[in-house]
């Protein structure tokens, strides 16, 4: 399984240089990072930081970049499985949440900026196009990186809906240093995918376009996803996770594949493949990430011996797995 600043060392010194270029009101040292994700797993950052507006991050990303410092940019945890000894060097978590909605429909938002904050604003506004993601935890840069999407609207729910779909551009930070404006062809949006996959780029703002719509129809949309959320996915607040474990294999799904093997409910130490969907694993109660890696390799393994299936995951793992 590929991981993300996966160093399990960091020069001491680079380290110190780092912090000291950071706001220290921000700043802390060896922090778990459990707390910081949704499925509330993970061991300590060296040094952890919560920049407060774009220009912030920005700093922040120079200053470890500048010192040689290992970093990785996190926001609500959503996405990633970090390793139980945690993440050399600096974290960022991105608090960056300032917003501003247009007249003419286009929403500027910073990239730490939260979906669950942003979708009743804009309903309230009466702009549509963001309300289908209702009930999915995210920030705006996490919703660019992996391509937010749902299958929405309801009742036909024929069609999954992506975030690119409302993307009109973001200012990015390069791995070169500058910042520039991208479209959305650099972007180069695909399912699960947007070009931040495979470039140290990072999102510091983002500028969404919005359409007019009906609030009457977009709040019929909020409540029936949080519905059909509700009834399909384990709640989050008593079963943490990090949602779909796998990609989407198309017309098959590698919940049903989970499930025809025989896995559902299946429970090593502290992790369980969910009883209501097999593509999502949950923390039970002192779940550690090795718990959660050895269902996965468990799940791959079995759907591909009796199925043929190769089931890949979705999830960035992130940090200091060693050998594992
Ligand atoms: C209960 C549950 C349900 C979910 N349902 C769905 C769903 O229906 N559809 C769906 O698409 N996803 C779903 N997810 C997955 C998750 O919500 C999304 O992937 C979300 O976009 C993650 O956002 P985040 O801010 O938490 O990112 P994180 O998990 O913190 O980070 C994910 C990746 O994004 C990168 N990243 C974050 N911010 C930036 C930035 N500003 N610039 C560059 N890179 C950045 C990080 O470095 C990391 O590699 C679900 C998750 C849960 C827990």
């Amino acid at each position: 399984m590929p991981t993300l600043a996966s160093a399990s060392t960091v020069d001491s010194a680079a380290l110190a240089d780092c912090a000291a270029r950071l706001e220290p009101a921000r700043l802390r040292r060896d922090v778990a990072l459990a707390p910081y994700t949704t499925i509330k797993i993970g061991g300590p950052a060296d040094l952890l930081y919560e920049p407060d507006s774009a220009d912030d991050l920005a700093r922040a990303v120079t200053a470890a970049r500048e010192t040689g410092t290992p970093w990785f940019l996190m926001g609500l945890g959503a996405n990633i499985l970090i390793a139980d000894r945690g993440i050399r060097g600096l974290v960022i978590r991105n608090r960056a949440r300032h917003f501003q909605f247009h007249d003419d429909g286009r929403l500027w938002a910073e990239s730490g900026a939260v979906m669950a904050e942003l979708i009743p604003e804009a309903v309230n506004r009466g702009w549509s196009g963001l309300e289908h993601y209702i009930g999915i935890p995210s920030t705006v840069g996490g919703a660019v990186w992996q391509n937010l999407h749902f299958l929405s609207p309801a009742p036909a729910r024929e069609r999954t809906m992506l975030i690119e779909e409302v993307f009109e551009s973001a200012e990015l930070l390069t791995a070169e240093g500058t910042r520039r404006v991208a479209t959305r062809e650099d972007m180069k949006f695909a399912y699960d995918y947007s070009i931040l996959h495979d470039r140290p780029d990072i999102a510091l703002s983002v500028t969404l376009k919005l359409e007019r719509g009906d609030p009457a129809v977009m709040h019929r949309i909020l409540q029936e996803n949080l519905s059909w959320r509700g009834g399909k996915h384990p709640w989050l607040e008593y079963h943490p996770s990090v949602g779909s474990i796998f990609k989407k294999i198309e017309g098959v799904g590698a919940g049903r594949l989970i499930d025809q093997v025989g896995l559902k409910g299946h429970r090593l130490g502290g992790a369980q493949i969910s009883h209501i969907h097999a593509n999502i694993f949950v923390n039970l109660g002192g779940a550690t990430a090795a718990d959660v890696r050895a269902l996965i390799r468990l799940a791959q393994q079995k759907v591909e011996a009796e199925t043929g299936y190769r089931i890949e995951t979705e999830i960035a793992m992130v940090g200091d797995f060693g050998a594992t």
